[in-house]
């Protein structure tokens, strides 16, 4: 019932040159006590989003460290994923929540599919709250669980957090991205722990370019790799504000006539929501050549994303509510001056003034893509301290060693 997700192979070995001798032997040696511990990971899906961003990462490195560690998928139909979608959302402040059918649902694909769990584990970490029922029916089946949440659940709608905090607190520990994601009501119950995400410096979405080959990509989606560009990577979501990019961008070709946007987000065929939002930002671009919006129907994958990165002499993440925002490391791990909305996760990775600047308005994100476009070396010292601050913290060793050193504190 529950889907092993296939994944390749990784070495730690490889990221040494990148994070540093020091981290990787402390990753050996708490992996030594842990050797042989059966993990198992449970999300609700392997495609898409950060969770699995994160995992298809994570999954491998826990593996070349010695343990035996495990990624798989639950099952469900599309009312599920229907409610689930409600749920997560409702989680989030949206006022909408589940019907008591849903809840039904919700804890009838929980109980299905913690009851095809196979085997016996030492820890059975469960990501979000799609899953989060699952240990209820299964506890026998781990000896520790822990709960990964990936999002804010600081203004929740009451009702669902009502339902889910029971859930959670049963857990022996709980993972958050921040300490303000953390809901009231957590307190005193298990571990919690704050543990940021991070990526992968050599996936094919973040690994190291020729500045040549970026370019030969950027060329080919009609770029001029000769004239300035500012790129937003993000899905088209009012959060997001690519109205407020385009705006910025306005303000910034007053000053720098020959500078170029590129949009670039991805879409789900089956989100209409998205879609209407995604037209109503090409209707603000007003068709002005300089604007470019893509979307994953125009094949643009990691590859692409990881050119329009490394291209941008700013990457802006203009966000009014961000989670974390991945795309932010991206951006800084490729050495880009990186423009952030203050909100969220954004100010844990840009220091004002340090890999970039943090913004409130599109005027002051085009005062500061103005700043670093006039002045290059102010952008290429700013990159500088943004990657040293991604090497730092947010490459996928440093949540290696979170999770280990996680790992230790249960008694498996
Ligand atoms: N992403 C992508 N293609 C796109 C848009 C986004 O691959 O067209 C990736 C992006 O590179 C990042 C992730 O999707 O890895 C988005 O994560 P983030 O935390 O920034 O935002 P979320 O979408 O989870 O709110």
């Amino acid at each position: 019932m529950l889907q092993e997700v296939a994944l390749g192979t990784k070495s730690l070995a490889d990221y040494t040159h990148l994070v540093g001798r020091g981290l990787v032997e402390e990753i050996r040696e708490l992996a030594g006590e842990l050797e042989g511990k059966r993990v198992l990971h449970i999300s609700a899906t392997a495609f898409g989003g950060g969770v699995s961003e994160i995992l298809y990462t994570l999954v491998p490195l826990m593996r070349d460290a010695g343990l035996d560690t495990h990624w798989q998928v639950i099952m469900g139909r599309e009312e599920f994923y229907n409610a689930t979608k409600l749920l997560h959302n409702s989680l989030q402040g949206d006022p909408a929540t589940l019907t008591a059918e849903q809840w039904e649902l919700y804890d009838h694909y929980n109980e299905v599919n913690a009851k095809s769990i196979e085997d016996e584990w030492d820890v059975i970490i469960v990501h979000d709250p799609q899953p989060a029922g699952m240990r209820r029916i299964a506890e026998d089946q781990a000896k520790a669980w822990i709960w990964r949440c990936h999002i804010d659940l600081s203004e929740p709608n009451p009702e669902p957090i009502a339902r889910l905090l029971p859930l959670i607190t049963e857990y022996d520990m709980s993972v958050w991205h921040m300490q303000q994601y953390v809901p009231a009501g957590m307190d005193g119950h298990g571990g919690v722990h704050i543990v940021p995400p991070a990526i992968d410096p050599l996936s094919p979405k973040n690994m190291a370019f020729a500045p040549d080959d970026a370019s030969f990509v950027c060329d080919q989606f009609g770029i001029d790799v000769d004239r300035p560009l500012i790129c937003q990577v993000s899905r088209f979501d009012p959060w997001k504000d690519p109205m407020g990019v385009i705006d910025a961008y306005r303000i910034v070709t007053e000053e720098v006539p020959e500078v170029q946007l590129a949009l670039v987000g991805s879409m789900a065929t089956d989100d209409p929501e998205g879609w209407e939002f995604f037209q109503s930002t090409i209707q603000h671009a007003d068709s002005d050549p300089d604007i470019n919006i893509f979307n994953n129907l125009n094949n643009v994958g990691a590859i692409e994303v990881n050119a329009f990165q490394s291209q941008s002499d700013v990457a802006m993440q203009k966000s009014t509510r961000e989670g974390f925002g991945l795309t932010v490391t991206e951006a800084l791990w490729k050495g880009r001056p990186t423009i952030g909305g203050d909100v969220g996760g954004i100010p844990l990775q840009i220091v004002d003034g340090e890999g970039g600047f943090l913004v409130s308005s599109p005027e002051q994100a085009a005062q500061r893509s103005i700043e670093i476009l006039t002045d290059p070396e102010l952008g290429r010292k700013l990159g500088r301290a943004g990657k040293e601050r991604a090497r730092e913290r947010f490459l996928t060793p440093r949540l290696l060693r979170d999770w280990l050193r996680m790992f230790g504190e249960l008694d498996l």
